[in-house]
């Protein structure tokens, strides 16, 4: 809150100021919000895609999916039970300070703004992930908690609508003087959370703040002006600025979103003040305009935000040119700078392909270091989003898959199994005393209990809440499994008749699957469902006879009149396979990552005898690996259960004449990836080295 030095600072503001830079705005907003609540729509998804004219797969409401047993529902319990509750104590705390910013903000409170720039938009993802548990549990104490919340945000707003607590709070900067400050990312997850607030709950108290400050920004950037077209770069507005459009059906939103994308590379890439202390260029998506693109470049979040965010527009224009670029992007992506664990974003440090310095993201094609990569939580969790938006575009099950891949792998990496520890970067190896962490500030040698750039903790917790929601999509005439987990579905196909589904299934320890038709309209529909690419030989069943062909890699549809009781079976063969890389990713050459379905697995240093060194693990061709059901292990999984080679004469020198090494076996067993490093520090590897018998 600013003091006694207000006439002041306000003046110095003034004379300060260029021409459409906002004044700072130093007093609480205690207006009326203007009435726009007539015309509201009433589409409950995680993404509102029911009126969205260039979507294939739509949204279900959340809430009409819950996870029963199995893999996801054991998950969603420790996000409801302790992941999300656990989360609210550090934020609301001083220790994360996120909720402290907001009262300060509001007068509310003494004190100093702490914690990043982008703090706000990380408290606003914790109170996105809350309002999806409630959409499940009905539990209406969460609905007073964020009604708290959001009362004392109201107040923080300022009467413009500008609202983010860092330059609300500090003396020293003003609103849009420089992007590093993240204001536009504040924004985005603001205007997402509030509409997420309005479809689950009915209310407007959040969403009146949202639609202010979304006017505000309408304002302020539709004229673009020169010094502000810079400014979108951590780009969560434009999913925001569309989910609102949805929302409230208001068309500037729309305009502003696809704006957002129209001015990236519309300019002379050189330091400015707007710019100072953060790179620029390919750092953040701003050298080659979108739609020219050819290559993901820069920051991995800031780039796969940019991609939902505009597919989300696309979702809504339909033009040919946005979705070619996304197409290709994938592309790169995908099949040239993904790891096998779904992670994105190779190095801390680096360069792109046109020579930008590059932090947190992409370097080149094929070039995937393993100890060093980068794998920031956030990133992984960003190409899930892009893909399922992709997914409901397309209607093609590869993107089905990447989700899939980063759900079960370099998603959940991102925190310890009792929920309460958290991983920023997601590494394929670690090597005791290789890196220096007293160096680094995201990379640790284990799991945090709390993370001082806090982005990626509730950006997992609201996606694992959400996850639900993504399972099924409905399509034109029926129903698409997009995710398999033990559940119930109860909702409604885009005609309006009632459907509900039983899944049963010990998914992805096991390929089997039975989805039970509990009621569901008496004319003819499809229920199509992903046949990942992994799944070769699967087999699928209607009440016994052999109903579909199940292609991988693609939806396997099963058009026929349905009737309670019927029932599906999919058996999807869960075999162990070696996977090897590209011959162009050289850190992997000679290498295979072991993979069971969807998990990939690693070993670390607790399943080898002491002091191993984990890159004289091998493993052999001849050893079989067998899967094995241990419901009482890191949280209930299937190990593989084998032997490895573990090398004696251990190389030490730089170089060093090699003639025979000498292996000794050792029994042991694999874990999955994203359960690693919950038995305390140690070394682990996703890729081994082979020996081919
Ligand atoms: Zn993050």
């Amino acid at each position: 809150m600013k003091k006694i030095t207000f006439s002041i600072c306000l003046l110095l503001t003034v004379l300060s100021c260029k021409q459409g830079t906002p004044d700072k705005n130093l007093s609480t907003d205690t207006t009326k919000p203007r009435d726009y609540a007539a015309n509201l729509d009433t589409g409950k998804g995680v993404i509102n895609n029911t009126n969205s004219p260039h979507v294939k797969l739509k949204s279900i409401d959340i809430g009409d999916c819950r996870w029963t047993e199995g893999f996801w529902a054991d998950k969603w319990k420790v996000a409801e039970e302790t992941m999300i509750p656990h989360m609210g104590e550090i934020l609301k705390g001083d220790i994360g300070h996120g909720y402290n910013n907001f009262k300060i903000a509001a007068g509310l409170k003494e004190g100093e703004h702490k914690g990043f720039w982008w703090h706000d938009g990380d408290f606003y993802k914790w109170m996105e992930a809350k309002m999806y548990i409630y959409g499940v549990n009905k539990d209406e104490k969460i609905v007073e908690e964020i009604d708290e919340i959001i009362d004392v945000i109201a107040q923080a707003q300022q009467a413009d609508g500008y609202l983010s607590t860092p330059a609300i709070i500090r003396d020293d900067i003003d609103p849009f003087t420089n992007r590093r400050y993240h204001e536009l990312y504040n924004s985005g997850h603001l205007l997402t959370s509030a509409c997420i607030h309005y479809r689950l709950t009915g209310k407007t108290n959040f969403l009146d703040i949202a639609v202010k400050h979304a006017d505000y920004l309408y304002k302020l950037f539709s004229p673009k002006p020169d010094h502000l077209k810079r400014f979108g770069f951590n780009q969560t507005q434009i999913m925001g600025l569309v989910e609102l459009y949805r929302t409230t059906k208001d068309k500037r939103y729309l305009e502003l979103a696809e704006q957002f994308i129209n001015m990236r590379g519309t300019y002379k890439i050189e330091d400015d003040e707007t710019t100072k202390g953060y790179p620029i260029g390919d750092m953040v998506q701003e050298r080659v305009p979108l739609r020219e693109e050819t290559e993901a470049v820069g920051h991995a979040v800031l780039a796969l935000y940019f991609y939902a965010g505009a597919a989300d527009v696309y979702a809504e224009t339909g033009e040919k040119e946005l979705i070619d670029a996304l197409e290709r992007l994938w592309d790169n992506v995908t099949n040239k700078k993904m790891y096998i664990t779904g992670a994105i974003g190779q190095t801390h440090y680096g360069r792109s392909s046109r020579l930008d310095k590059i932090e947190e993201g992409f370097i080149d094609e094929y070039m995937m270091p393993n100890m060093t990569a980068y794998n920031e939580t956030c990133a992984n969790i960003c190409n899930s989003m892009f893909n399922y938006r992709m997914l409901t575009l397309t209607g093609d099950a590869k993107h089905g898959d990447v989700m899939e891949l980063v759900l079960h792998n370099s998603g959940l990496s991102g925190i310890s199994l009792d929920g309460k520890n958290y991983y920023y970067s997601n590494p394929l190896r670690k090597i005791e005393g290789a890196l220096d962490y007293e160096k680094m500030n995201v990379e640790f040698p284990e799991r945090q209990p709390y993370l001082k750039c806090f982005c990626c903790p509730p950006n997992l917790v609201r996606t694992i809440a959400k996850s639900p929601g993504w399972a099924y999509s409905k399509s034109e005439n029926g129903i698409a499994v997009n995710l398999y987990g033990g559940n119930e579905l109860n909702t409604t196909l885009l005609d309006g008749s009632a459907i509900k589904l039983t899944q049963k299934t010990d998914y992805p320890w096991d390929g089997a699957v039975k989805i039970t038709v509990n009621e569901s309209k008496a004319d003819a529909f499809d229920i199509l469902l992903r046949i990942p690419s992994w799944a070769k030989g699967t087999q699928i069943y209607v009440n016994g006879t052999k109903a579909a062909e199940a292609v991988p890699g693609t939806f396997a549809k099963i058009e026929r009149k349905w009737a309670a009781g019927d029932e599906i079976t999919i058996d999807m063969p869960m075999e162990t396979k070696f996977i090897e890389g590209h011959p162009r990713i050289e850190e992997v050459r000679n290498q295979v990552a072991i993979k069971r379905g969807p998990v990939v697995y690693c070993i670390e240093s607790a399943d080898l005898p002491e002091k191993t060194d984990i890159t004289n693990v091998y493993l052999s061709s001849a050893k079989k690996l067998s899967p094995t059901s241990r419901p009482d292990f890191l949280g209930g999984v299937t190990t593989l259960e084998g032997e490895v080679l573990i090398r004696k004469d251990k190389l030490g020198e730089m170089y060093q004449e090699v003639s025979a090494p000498e292996f000794q076996s050792f029994k042991t067993n694999f874990i999955p990836y994203y359960a690693w490093s919950n038995r305390g520090q140690g070394e682990m590897t996703v890729f081994l080295p082979v020996i081919w018998n």
